[in-house]
């Protein structure tokens, strides 16, 4: 099993990156990326954690990019480390600090003191996300659940929204070809978009060097997963597959459980795994 996309607590995961790997090995995963949200943090102890085991571990990233007024993420997998990326990484964290504390703000107005704190206690770091505030508003009582949160008060339009001042899709995607990576495009059914409009994402994508497009994320139905198959073939895009895991109280696919890859599509990691699978 192969799984591209997983979150740790270095983002909004659940799990140590060790911990993370003893779960891959139990799912029999031979190929891992972990790919926190706008973060490499995680990923040093991953590939040291397994070093001497039976498992590739792929370097991995989540970057949140704007494309058109529309937030979308772009997976970053098999790069090196470069100053153009750390400098990104850099300017994301730095933007998500602002929008944690606007959203802080927020909240106090709707009467959850020192929200942000609080918010920054639960993710155990300074990279403070939407995720958190989630938390927060469930153990506040506010909401009943974490989806019940987005949908009441962190979703768009709702009072506690703010806007990110994420990198353009574009400059991810160049970013990541600089650092001799392979971009794709995470979850492309997840963001709502129009027929019409995903398909010129996925060309805007393209033209900015793009490489791969996630087929098979979390949990998708079978018809979800020829369609993205579908635009895969359309577009002569990889494809990539990923649980999207971040715990097992945040998500209902396990590490490594999502659905297989349709096999008419061309899987991305091919050539990174030759002669070890
Ligand atoms: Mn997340
Ligand atoms: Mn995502
Ligand atoms: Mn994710």
């Amino acid at each position: 099993m192969i799984d591209l996309h997983c979150h740790s607590h270095f983002s909004d995961g659940h799990l140590s990156p060790e911990d993370l790997l003893l779960k891959a090995r139990l799912a029999h995963i031979t190929c891992l990326a972990l790919t926190d949200h706008d973060t490499i943090e995680g990923v040093d102890a991953l590939a040291e954690a397994a070093a001497s085991m039976p498992i590739q571990i792929i370097t991995g990233i989540e970057i949140s990019a704007r494309w058109k007024k529309q937030d979308v993420h772009i997976i970053g997998l098999h790069f090196k480390k470069t100053k153009v990326l750390s400098d990104l990484i850099a300017r994301q964290i730095e933007s998500r600090l602002l929008r944690a504390r606007a959203i802080g703000a927020q909240l106090e107005a709707l009467g959850i003191d020192d929200a942000f704190d609080k918010a920054r206690a639960i993710a155990g770091h300074e990279r403070v996300g939407r995720l958190h505030f989630a938390e927060l508003l469930v153990q506040s009582g506010k909401s009943a659940d974490r989806q019940m949160a987005f949908k009441q008060y962190l979703g768009r339009g709702k009072p506690a929204y703010v806007p990110c001042a994420w990198v353009d899709m574009e400059e991810a995607v160049e970013t990541i070809r600089a650092s001799e990576g392979a971009a794709v495009i995470a979850h492309p059914l997840k963001y709502g978009l129009t027929r019409s409009k995903l398909h010129a994402l996925i060309l805007a994508f393209k033209e900015a060097g793009g490489r791969g497009i996630e087929v098979v994320s979390g949990e998708m139905t079978v018809t979800d997963i020829k369609t993205v198959a579908g635009l895969a073939l359309r577009f002569s895009l990889s494809a990539s597959t990923g649980s999207d895991y971040h715990g097992d109280a945040y998500s209902r696919v396990g590490l490594g459980k999502q659905a297989l890859l349709p096999d008419n599509v061309q899987p991305i990691w091919l050539e990174w795994t030759k002669g070890i699978l």
